[in-house]
């Protein structure tokens, strides 16, 4: 998200393409006396060429009309230059309407490129105002819901006296719901921070090895649980430059997906290779699998395959997408391969040290 902000800093958002526009406007005219070139820039330079109608080799032109717009502190630069044609006598005393059709186009462009950035600034607040009411939600949720964990656990451990073992039966269903509950805030509240481009991150050299066995071993317990077989099969040495906490986190969400949509007596397998200046980590599973029109759309916040009420699995929606903006944050990416019914191979690439 840092490096998408980053590269649009300073740039106006042009949803429409340049050339088709100007073509539109100004490739109609069958005998053109003029020629018209827009550039991205404060100069007429070849390289920033973004439209030209035109050009007559080995011409010079006579009249040649060139000014910079700056649009919201982005220059643009307009040149509007005669062809042999105009030269040739009769257009001559166009001239002037020339100029003020070069004013007029320039005034029109002026219009529509601040329009846009009128546009983005309107959708960047109300982005901003999204994401500030998601944080503060999730804070004034996790609160309480901390302070109830805290007290189901003094409970537990016997510390205002003791409990019997129905009581025990029934704290522990709190405290597992408790536990599910922060899961999804924590989400939210990490959806949110990311959306808002306050997630920063560490680099730090890591062993793929070291990263995947800090992970599996949190999840090997839940999986051997639902009787799934969980294998870890180490692949080459190496070392990434990552987020460690992020990493977990990937992880974290890929083994409990694999392990949610994984019935008993399947498996998850997590394996890794290096591959050129990057590691990929591979967590499969033989579970229900995702159809292919639906790989990409998991990604997406709050996409869920089976969304209905009456779904089997809990979950926000989130995980996914919060795992490959994480990754992509690193320098790397999240892609997914799936067979319906034959199970899911989802790979992290992240860039070696
Ligand atoms: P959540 O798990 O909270 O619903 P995710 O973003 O982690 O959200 O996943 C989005 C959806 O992608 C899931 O609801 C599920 O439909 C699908 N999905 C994710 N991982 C798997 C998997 N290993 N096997 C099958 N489906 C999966």
């Amino acid at each position: 998200v840092a490096a998408r902000r980053e590269l649009l800093k300073g740039y106006v958002y042009a949803p429409f393409r340049a050339h088709d526009l100007f073509d539109r406007t100004f490739g109609t005219e069958l005998e053109p006396r003029v020629e018209f070139s827009v550039y991205d820039g404060e100069a007429a330079d070849a390289n920033n060429l973004l439209y030209t109608s035109g050009r007559v080799p080995d011409h010079t032109p006579e009249r040649t009309f060139e000014t910079t717009l700056l649009v919201s502190g982005h220059p643009w630069t307009v040149v509007f230059e005669s062809r042999p044609e105009w030269e040739a006598g009769s257009f001559r005393r166009f001239a002037p309407m020339v100029f003020v059709a070069g004013l007029l186009v320039s005034m029109w462009l002026f219009w529509l490129a601040s329009g846009q950035s009128r546009a983005r600034a309107a959708a960047e607040a109300g982005n901003n105002a999204k994401s500030r009411f998601l944080a503060t939600m999730s804070h004034e949720l996790r609160t309480p819901l901390n302070a109830i964990g805290g007290y189901v656990d003094l409970m537990l451990l016997g510390i205002p006296g003791p409990v019997n073992e129905q009581q025990q039966k029934y704290l522990h269903r709190v405290q597992h719901a408790q536990q599910h509950l922060l899961g999804l805030i924590n989400n939210v509240l990490n959806f949110a921070k990311l959306d808002a481009g306050r997630v920063t991150f560490a680099r730090e050299p890591i062993r793929v090895a070291d990263a995947v066995t800090d992970a599996s071993t949190m999840m090997a317990q839940q999986a051997a649980a639902k009787g799934i077989e969980f294998r870890v099969t180490p692949g080459d040495d190496g070392l990434i430059q990552a987020d460690p906490e992020k990493v977990r986190q990937i992880l974290l969400n890929l083994y409990s997906n694999a392990v949610k949509f994984t019935a008993a007596g399947g498996s998850v397998r997590t394996t890794w290779r290096v591959n050129g200046d990057h590691a990929d980590i591979e967590v499969a599973d033989t579970g229900i699998g995702i159809e292919a029109d639906r790989q990409e759309n998991i990604f997406e916040p709050f996409l869920q395959v089976d969304a209905d009420l009456t779904r089997q699995q809990q979950g926000t929606g989130l995980g996914l997408s919060i795992s490959r903006e994480l990754a992509r944050g690193m320098g790397g990416d999240l892609r997914v391969e799936s067979e319906i019914g034959r199970g899911s191979r989802f790979v992290v690439t992240l860039p070696l040290g």
